[in-house]
């Protein structure tokens, strides 16, 4: 895709190319964050650059633990914490510890393309289950794919690709269908971009055997910085020694531990967040006009991704049919389900308006033929 952007733009000139694809925030961090980056940076203190234990510095992880303790009511401390690159980061150690070869890992359907290479970097076997029509986790299809292989079901709400929030009532049924050894991997990097001032429900709340995977990539537009955490519930049996393992596993994978300057920036500012109406804003444009044109184009709860159908079912040739008006896009068979596209709001709002006479144009084409 990016390539292809690269090709578009020296043909078409970079104003007539409209890059849909990119998962990268375009907005610059709030101010805050940047406010306590200069802070940190100025305070000298000694050995702000060094190694630290390898789960991250224990007052950051305690002050994060208390914040989870306070909206969760679990008691988290410090030790169920461990401060990773990423959400990616997180994945990638969470699945080192519990996953033996041939091990099986459920993921829902449209699914982030990343999560098969995760799985299998740790010898494990990626088992993608079909969602709802309307993209939401069925538990039924869930609980008929385990099998004494299974070991997490990764779940990720705000959802990238389908921008679906998945409700309290069906996380709590998803709780009754997880048993040991099976954990849920919540996958939270979009959680407070979120529409229409909803909240977005307490996953570790409301399913006992959970792992969150945190980070500030997308909710500071900070996503080179490279920082977040791995929440264990309390409630796990094995916290304590999972939280071990992973904090081994961190280190192991070469990460050794998230990086220390940032770690500091979150712990003085951990609610900063990017302006969401920007997004929202933005949402409602594209969706409203997509959906006067006639696309299936239904509005995110959350993340920065709108998941319409493509008007034919044949998504790779539609996308190359947006690809001659200069729109990039990305085909829903990326992401395991063909029939689709997934559109990123991370471009800017004029971008939205001069795409939009393309989209039409593609939208027709497809009906005359
Ligand atoms: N999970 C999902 C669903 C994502 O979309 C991304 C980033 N695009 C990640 C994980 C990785 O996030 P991070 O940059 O925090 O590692």
């Amino acid at each position: 895709m990016f390539e292809i952007g690269i090709q578009l733009r020296r043909e078409r000139g970079a104003e007539n190319v409209f890059d849909f694809s990119l998962g990268n925030p375009e907005v610059e961090p709030p101010a805050a964050v940047i406010d306590a980056l200069r802070r940190v940076a100025t305070e000298d203190r000694p050995r702000s650059h060094g190694y630290m234990p390898n789960a991250g510095y224990p007052e950051v992880r305690a002050q994060l633990a208390s914040r989870l303790a306070a909206s969760t009511g679990l008691a988290f401390s410090a030790e169920h914490l461990v401060m990773t690159s990423g959400a990616a980061g997180a994945l990638n150690t969470v699945l080192k510890s519990i996953l033996d070869p041939g091990d099986e890992v459920i993921v829902l359907n449209p699914y982030f393309p990343e999560y098969r290479f995760y799985i299998e970097n740790h010898g494990g076997r990626m088992v993608p289950v079909e969602t709802t029509a309307d993209f939401l986790p069925d538990p039924g299809l869930i609980a008929a794919a385990v099998t004494p292989r299974t070991k997490a079901l990764i779940l990720n709400s705000p959802n990238n690709p389908t921008g679906r929030l998945y409700p309290a009532a069906l996380l709590r049924n998803l709780n009754a269908i997880v048993r040991d050894p099976l954990i849920v991997i919540s996958d939270e990097p979009y959680r407070p971009i979120v529409y229409d001032h909803v909240a977005p429900p307490e996953t570790l709340a409301l399913i006992d055997r959970a792992v969150l995977a945190w980070s500030w990539s997308k909710a500071m537009a900070i996503a080179g910085e490279r920082i977040g955490y791995l929440a264990i519930s309390p409630r796990l049996e094995e916290a304590a020694a999972l939280a071990n393992a992973c904090t081994f596993a961190h280190r192991i994978l070469g990460y050794i531990n998230a990086p220390a300057i940032w770690q500091r920036v979150v712990g003085l500012v951990p609610e900063a967040t990017v302006d969401v109406a920007l997004y929202q804003a933005k949402r409602d444009r594209l969706c409203d006009a997509l959906q006067a044109m006639g696309y299936d184009a239904p509005r995110p709860e959350g993340s920065f991704y709108v998941f319409p159908k493509t008007p034919i079912a044949d998504d790779i040739a539609f996308i190359q049919a947006l690809q001659e008006e200069g729109i990039l896009a990305v085909p829903g068979s990326g992401f395991g389900r063909g029939g689709y596209m997934r559109l990123s709001l991370t471009i800017s709002s004029p971008e939205i308006d001069r795409s939009l006479p393309g989209f039409e144009r593609a939208i027709r084409k497809m009906q005359a033929n």
